[in-house]
C-alpha cells in the first residue's frame, strides 16, 4: 500500500461567504481545469457529470459509488450490502451544524477502515 503524508501547513482553506462554500486545496490554489464560466458562474464542462452528487460507501468492503444526489440508495456492487452516504453538511451559513468527532474517534474509524483494506501486492 502506498502511503501519502500531507502536512497540515500545506492545506489551504478559503471560505466564500456569499456562496457559503468552503474551498480546500493542497498546496497553492490552482485554477480548475474541468470547469468553465457560464454567465458569470462556474460550471463543469459538458460530459463531466455535472450536478450535485452523493458518495456512497460500503462499510464492509469500502467500495465507493458516486451518484446524482437524489438517486435512490444503492447496494454495494461487490457484496450487495447496504451502503452509507459519505457527504454530510458540517457548515451552513458559516456555522458548524454537526458535532465533530473527537480525534480518538477519527483515529479508531481510520484504523478500522485500514483493517478492511486488501493487502498490497
Ligand atoms: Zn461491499
Amino acid at each position: 500500500m502506498e502511503k501519502v503524508a500531507i502536512s497540515l501547513e500545506k492545506i489551504n482553506l478559503d471560505y466564500d461567504e456569499e456562496a457559503d462554500v468552503l474551498y480546500l486545496s493542497f498546496g497553492e490554489p490552482r485554477e480548475a481545469k474541468d470547469s468553465v464560466e457560464v454567465e458569470g458562474r462556474f460550471a463543469a464542462k459538458r460530459g463531466k457529470l455535472s450536478g450535485k452528487k452523493q458518495v456512497w460507501r460500503c462499510p464492509a468492503c469500502l467500495v465507493d459509488v458516486v451518484l446524482p444526489f437524489l438517486a435512490p440508495e444503492p447496494e454495494c456492487p461487490r457484496c450487495r450490502r447496504k451502503m452509507v452516504s459519505m457527504l454530510k453538511p458540517l457548515v451552513k451559513n458559516g456555522e458548524i451544524t454537526s458535532d465533530l468527532p473527537k480525534a480518538s474517534e477519527i483515529r479508531e474509524y481510520v484504523l478500522e477502515q485500514i483493517g478492511k483494506m486488501p493487502p498490497s501486492t
